[in-house]
């Protein structure tokens, strides 16, 4: 499943190459010249995942970080920090603000991959193609498939989208806005209703296998994905 990356890079060179690369993973890629341009495109729809380099002219990279980390609704967006040295107190600096990781110009597409991997796998699992199977229910991403107990469930892809992003999240309540962030990717041009409408057809497609029951009504906090129904 593609991911979209958002690159904040100023120099021109490495931000085509990052970009073209990530799209040769299969990546949709974004690109900011700076910070500021950065948090604008963050306001309108959340990444999944940022490449932010350390040196940028106005707001710098760990400016930027600090800035994802503070407000509740970009924390847990994962963030690797580029920089042109291998100076361990950046490294640490880096970290503490709260990159997941941490690349040293320069480095090779390979590596670069290796470690967008990697931080989607533990930070973003919904933008990976990994499996997921819960309770007989099972979700395929790279086959888009979905088997409950053994038989195929027809989904939207929405739904499918959706779901997947339930499953890699189960036990924990999210409300509409932040489904909206997450599963639509902007929270600004949808209504809230919208969320609803599409946990109905979710719903209503799970039922051949009853694994509808899996997915929960919060009252007054949202919608919860649970094995334990
Ligand atoms: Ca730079």
């Amino acid at each position: 499943m593609a991911a979209t990356i958002l690159v904040v890079e100023d120099e021109p060179a490495i931000q085509e190459l990052i970009s073209y690369n990530l799209e040769l993973a299969g990546h949709n890629a974004l690109k900011a010249q700076n910070a500021e341009q950065a948090l604008e495109m963050v306001r309108t729809a959340l990444p999944d995942l940022v490449v932010l380099d350390w040196m940028l002219p106005g707001m710098s990279g760990i400016e930027f970080a600090r800035k994802l980390r503070a407000d509740k609704r970009t924390q847990a967006v994962p963030v690797i920090m580029l920089t042109a040295r291998a100076d361990e107190r950046d490294k640490l600096q880096g970290l503490e603000t709260g990159a997941d990781d941490y690349l040293t110009k320069p480095f090779s597409p390979r590596e670069l991959n290796a470690r967008v991997k990697a931080v989607l796998r533990r930070r973003a699992p919904q933008a990976t193609d990994d499996p997921v199977e819960i309770s007989g229910l099972k979700l395929d991403p790279a086959s888009h498939r979905v088997i409950g107990n053994g038989t195929p469930l027809a989904l939207g892809p929405t739904e499918f989208r959706l779901l997947h992003f339930l499953m890699t999240h189960s036990e924990r309540v999210y409300s509409r806005t932040q489904l909206l962030d997450q599963v639509w990717g902007d929270h600004i041009f949808v209504e809230e209703r919208t969320v609803d409408v599409h946990i109905r057809r979710l719903r209503k497609a799970l039922e051949p296998t009853s694994h509808d029951r899996l997915i929960q009504t919060v009252r007054s906090a949202g919608y919860r994905f649970s094995a334990t129904a």
